[in-house]
């Protein structure tokens, strides 16, 4: 019986790296996006070509009814949740905070933190086996801003996802005795179309040289933490946020 496995922004970059790792884990993927359309239907070929089912939801995760028809739409098809992967984000241009209007802080804000809640909250709401579901487990994807707090770049965005990893570790403790385990991750700079997004598509050349490790991650190599964090060789890690950063 393959398990179901729910991902906001699922379409593209370390979304779509779990989605495709997942199905060859014996998950179908319920893949989440905003506007891509043409990615996510490639994502949903991706993970059929791995073994599994999926399904593509458009819907923006800062709005509160797209986020709960996207989970209706995922226990509509496959019966139930067992694990959710709370990973859609942006990034803004490259500046200092001085400079940032208030619409790019709500945008930021709406997106990462919002829209984390938002799901995390509909996670909440549906995996509990008090409230009709099945347990499971939560996966929360973080950034190594949140730590670092990426001056001069993007602090905006390392507060958002500062706020993810309050949001992990409160969580966890609220669904401990609930069969649902909740983790993060903490990514450094990942080879994936985010950078571009955010107005430095040179940013992974530039700056993947000077890490420890000399060179940026791959988006496998996020989802491959995601996954075992999503699986039971995980089931005593619990409100843990493990840095795939490559010792940044
Ligand atoms: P990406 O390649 O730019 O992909 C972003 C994904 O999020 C796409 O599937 C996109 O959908 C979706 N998305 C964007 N806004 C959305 C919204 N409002 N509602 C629903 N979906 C939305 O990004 P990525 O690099 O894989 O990043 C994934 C996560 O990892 C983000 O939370 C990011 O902050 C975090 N992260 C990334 C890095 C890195 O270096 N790449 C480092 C640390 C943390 P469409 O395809 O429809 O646009």
């Amino acid at each position: 019986m393959r398990k179901t496995l729910l991902i906001t922004g699922g379409s593209r970059g370390i979304g779509r790296a779990a989605a495709v790792m997942g199905a060859t884990q014996g998950y179908n993927v319920v893949i989440n996006y905003v506007g891509n359309e043409a990615a996510a239907s490639e994502a949903v070929t991706a993970v059929e070509a791995a073994g599994g089912e999926a399904i593509a939801v458009q819907g923006d995760v800062a709005v509160e009814a797209d986020v709960i028809a996207l989970f209706d739409a995922a226990q509509t098809k496959f019966g139930g949740i067992d694990a959710v992967v709370v990973n859609a984000g942006i990034v803004g241009e490259k500046a200092t905070l001085a400079d940032m209007p208030l619409e790019r802080l709500t945008r930021i804000l709406n997106i990462n933190t919002l829209g984390a809640l938002l799901t995390a909250r509909e996670a909440a709401r549906r995996l509990p086996p008090s409230r009709g579901g099945k347990g499971g487990a939560v996966v929360i994807v973080s950034s190594a801003a949140a730590r670092l707090g990426s001056p001069g770049e993007y602090v905006d965005y390392a507060s958002s996802k500062g706020a993810l990893d309050t949001l992990t570790i409160g969580l966890a403790k609220e669904l401990a005795l609930e069969s649902v385990r909740v983790n993060g991750v903490r990514p450094g700079i990942i080879e994936t179309d985010i950078h571009a997004s955010g107005g430095q598509p040179d940013r992974i050349a530039r700056l993947g040289p000077q890490m420890p490790m000399r060179r940026a991650g791959t988006p496998d190599e996020v989802a491959a933490a995601i996954l075992f964090l999503l699986s039971d060789a995980a089931s005593y890690a619990n409100g843990a946020i493990m840095d795939v950063s490559g010792a940044r």
